[in-house]
């Protein structure tokens, strides 16, 4: 048995049956029949039980850069930390991650939820995806369009796109760039800033509003922010005349889940060793004595107490993972 504690930053503890390490020249191919999970940093994965089955733990660095007239062409291997790639790139002065900054985990599992922050996400930058189905060994590049990214989603997410094994990520970073500074507390910086100081500044507002999950185990957002219809919206403000709203393109609106946790008391709660973050209620974390029953309990209890006060269904965003497999709340 393989202790999984120190394999997500949630830090439950759970043991999975095997464990095997996959590098892209790794030939490893997955027997259909047997339970399996690709785990990479785990910074959005929780073990709510022990796991009865392999789990396949990404490696694989190494990063290339190519020009075209217009775009920086960068491929990174599944295995290379996301952070560290954005630094590395912006220390070359090729920008356009910098609002991307200490997003924890690896480059691999960038497009299975299409990560994103402060106004971007990477959909934006992905040129293509390298992959392999695990069952067959079969080599494939998806593009863009192929990946259907959506908010927090992609066709990775899908039945079909559960076969694939991410090898590489390739991004088409613009060389002519503009900065995104729309959101939060981005819009006070200077309008002439550069990349890097807006790299700093995700870094000091991230760092000051996030618990550091070297300190305190969480998966960051545990709750995907709900997108409701406008006249659902519309009668929410009556009650609520200071919940905000971002308008999307299909005329839908995307409300913060943490602002309908917090309404609801739960910011700063704890009960059986999980916790609802006092700073940002969206954050699940373990207090060192929490187990999987236990944050699935407190999961279920706030998703259904935001569903009888605000008609709002939300979804977990962090993966679950039980005893053969992932696990709905
Ligand atoms: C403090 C904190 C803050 C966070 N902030 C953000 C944020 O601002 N925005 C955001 O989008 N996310 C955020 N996250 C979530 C997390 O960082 C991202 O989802 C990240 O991409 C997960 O990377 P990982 O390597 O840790 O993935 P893991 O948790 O190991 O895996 C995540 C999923 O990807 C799959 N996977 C991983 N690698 C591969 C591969 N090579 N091929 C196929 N499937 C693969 C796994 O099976 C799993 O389904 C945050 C997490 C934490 C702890």
């Amino acid at each position: 048995m393989f202790d999984l504690s120190q394999l997500h930053t949630f830090g439950l503890s759970a043991k999975a049956r095997n464990l095997v390490h996959w590098r892209d020249d790794s030939r490893l191919l997955i027997d259909r029949d047997e339970p399996h999970y690709i785990l990479a940093g785990g910074s959005n994965t929780v073990f709510v039980d022990d796991f009865d089955g392999t789990l396949i733990c990404v490696e694989g660095q190494g990063v290339s850069v190519t020009e075209t007239d217009t775009d920086y062409v960068v491929t990174a291997q599944a295995g290379e930390n996301w952070h560290d790639l954005v630094c590395a790139l912006l220390a070359k002065g090729i920008d356009g991650l910098e609002n991307l900054a200490l997003i924890p985990g690896t480059v691999g599992a960038a497009p299975i939820q299409n990560i994103g922050a402060y106004g971007r996400e990477l959909s934006e930058f992905c040129q293509s995806v390298d992959v392999r189905d695990k069952f067959t060994g079969e080599e494939l590049q998806l593009t863009r369009r192929e990946c259907q990214f959506g908010y927090r989603d992609s066709f990775f997410k899908r039945p079909e796109g559960q076969n694939l094994l991410v090898r590489s990520v390739t991004l088409a970073l613009p060389k002519t760039w503009r900065p995104e500074l729309s959101y939060g507390a981005l819009t006070d910086l200077s309008k002439d800033c550069t990349a890097q100081q807006i790299c700093e500044a995700v870094i000091n507002i991230r760092s000051a509003k996030l618990p550091d999950p070297e300190k305190i185990g969480n998966a960051g957002s545990f709750f995907k922010n709900p997108v409701i219809e406008a006249d659902h919206y519309d009668k929410l403000l009556a009650d609520f005349p200071a919940m905000p709203g971002h308008p999307l393109s299909d005329g839908r609106i995307k409300v913060p889940a943490a602002f309908l946790i917090d309404k609801l008391g739960y910011k700063g709660y704890e009960r059986e060793g999980i916790g609802c973050h006092a700073s940002q209620p969206l954050v699940l974390f373990n207090t060192g004595e929490g187990s999987g029953q236990a944050l699935l309990n407190m999961a279920r209890e706030i998703r259904d107490a935001v569903y009888k006060r605000f008609a709002i269904q939300l979804h977990n965003e962090v993966r679950l993972v039980g005893r053969t497999g992932l696990v709905e709340l």
